[in-house]
């Protein structure tokens, strides 16, 4: 779609170095003087990003649960191929809409959850479709619960409808969300997609613990089967980030357990995070601290668009490391020179 390009990196490592932020790890990128910072990454030519967020899964039913028995395709088939975040938040409201609202922008939305209002803040799509021109069909929401078209486009008036998503909402369960979803990748093939599956929360909130648990596990088979599929199509395998994620958690025990969410707990801020795509480290786990915040942010790096009004940071543990050659032995110490041997460097000369 345009131009194959690099990403400069050094604004990102210089924040790093000046907040001192532990997922930044010092043997990946030391830090160099500002403008040696000049990392780079190789961004496919034609990227797409997938949003593939699990409504209302607890972490201690996912990542944080040391059998990892409701997640088994994630754990054991996805998580060896990217980037798993430990330590990934909801720190605004800790509801459907202004958590998915939350990422999509880039700032905590205090919004109505039920649907009638809309984020305060543009979203992904609008900045993706204003700065690269491209048409609706571009750019999906596809939800089981139908209040979440408010996720297509905010209110500022800068932005709005005009380049807004397209809405593709209501359906009852996570296999039928599942269904559209594929549907919309074999047809219009967008490249920019918020998939919302709703089972696992409304399982949890009908009080029955092993629903709760089946939910989570069909969802985990779905992330497989979506993977799976965007690596068999030839639009998509090799160009195609995925992000799985949940719009909030679950109360901890301490805190009314898993019925419901919506407050500040502990149980309904922690969520899962993994990341799956070109560049992204592979068998790669971080305790840095992210939040929704900072899917927004991301999404702008990889697609090539500026964000704002957004204040969530670029998540840099999720990238394969490049080398800086900073700190790397010289030639003439017998050792192989930067970029070779058992450094795959990408870093473009
Ligand atoms: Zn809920
Ligand atoms: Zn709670």
């Amino acid at each position: 779609m345009y131009a194959n390009r690099a990403r400069t990196y050094a604004s990102l490592t210089l924040l790093c170095v000046i907040a001192g932020l532990s997922g930044c790890e010092s043997t990946v990128y030391p830090p160099p003087p500002p403008d040696q910072a000049l990392t780079q990454f190789d961004i496919p030519s034609d990227p797409k990003v997938i949003i593939f967020v699990i409504d209302g899964a607890r972490r201690s039913e996912t990542f944080a649960d040391t059998s990892h028995a409701y997640i088994p395709h994630i754990w054991n088939d996805l998580r060896p191929q990217g980037t798993l975040l430990s330590s990934f938040h909801n720190q605004g409201i800790t509801a459907t809409v202004p958590g998915h609202s939350s990422m999509i922008t880039g700032t905590w939305q205090n919004l109505a959850n039920d649907g009638t209002e809309r984020p305060t803040q543009p979203t992904i799509f609008e900045y993706y479709r204003k700065t690269h021109s491209v048409p609706q069909s571009d750019t999906y929401v596809v939800s089981g619960k139908s209040k979440l078209n408010v996720c297509s486009y905010g209110t500022d008036p800068l932005y709005g409808a005009a380049y807004g998503a397209t809405e593709d909402v209501n359906y009852p369960d996570d296999h039928a969300v599942y269904d559209e979803l594929m549907n919309v990748l074999q047809t219009d093939r967008p490249r920019l997609v918020l998939a919302c599956f709703p089972s696992v929360d409304l399982a949890g909130h009908s009080s029955v613990w092993s629903s709760y648990t089946s939910a989570i596990t069909a969802a985990d088979s779905l992330a497989w089967k979506t993977w799976n599929y965007l690596q068999s199509d030839s639009f998509y395998t090799g160009q195609t980030y995925m992000f799985i994620t949940n719009d909030h958690g679950r109360h901890n025990d301490a805190n009314g357990g898993f019925t419901n969410h919506g407050d500040g707990c502990a149980g309904c801020r922690e969520l899962m995070f993994l990341a799956l795509g070109p560049d992204i480290w592979a068998g790669h786990s971080s305790d840095g601290y992210f939040t929704q915040r900072d899917i927004c942010s991301t999404v702008g790096y990889l697609l090539d668009f500026p964000v704002p009004n957004s204040q969530g940071n670029l998540m840099p543990d999720i990238f394969t490391p490049v080398s800086t050659g900073i700190a790397e032995p010289f030639p003439d110490d017998g050792a192989a020179p930067p970029g070779e041997g058992t450094n795959t460097s990408r870093r473009k000369n």
